[in-house]
């Protein structure tokens, strides 16, 4: 394929386009690597663990050869982890805004680079997660970067944050969207 581009610029490239979307990161001073993994297996997904606070590290893992192979594959799986980049620190869960931001940003990143065949939608909790957040982006596209100078933990968020910066949100969507996404389920970030 044309595209060259190595996993750290295609790394530093989506956290660019996360902050100027959708507001800067929380703590800047954590760094964020990339690290390739041998798939096992049929199943081989990009993956991010809780941030270790005391190297103040974040490390996303990617298996190896996804960006050689498929830069949608790639800027959709990274694109995704980006965005839990943005939001928090330490925080050991996450609600349907942030997993539902990750899919909208992972999308809106392969779809970006020319390569829209990441689709199709997987059909879990991320899929609900992704309609809530393009409900109130569709309404208001500035909404999570204004919403997150006031709490800058997307998963932090309440209702009455996101009525405040978004009066034509439907509260029930505000509350769905600052609902806790379902146990368990962060350990899927690309559809296949
Ligand atoms: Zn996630």
């Amino acid at each position: 394929m044309s595209d060259r581009i190595s996993l750290p610029h295609l790394l530093y490239q989506l956290l660019c386009d996360a902050q100027k979307l959708y507001g800067p990161r929380l703590d800047p001073s954590f760094t964020v690597d990339i690290e390739t993994f041998a798939p096992v297996g049929r199943v081989a997904h990009a993956s991010m663990r809780q941030p270790d606070l005391t190297k103040r590290r974040y490390v996303i893992y990617v298996p190896m050869g996804t960006v050689e192979t498929n830069l949608g594959t790639a800027s959709f799986a990274i694109g995704h982890e980006v965005i839990h980049v943005l939001s928090c620190v330490g925080q050991p869960w996450t609600t349907f805004a942030e997993e539902g931001l990750g899919q909208v940003f992972a999308f809106d990143s392969a779809a970006r680079r020319g390569h829209w065949e990441i689709s199709p939608r997987i059909s879990s909790p991320y899929w609900r997660a992704e309609w809530l957040v393009s409900q109130l982006l569709r309404i208001d596209p500035t909404a999570i970067k204004r919403v997150r100078e006031v709490e800058p933990c997307l998963s932090k968020v309440t209702v009455d944050q996101l009525l405040v910066q978004c009066p034509n949100l439907d509260r029930r969507i505000a509350q769905q969207l600052t609902t806790r996404f379902p146990e368990g389920e962060d350990n899927v970030s690309q559809p296949r």
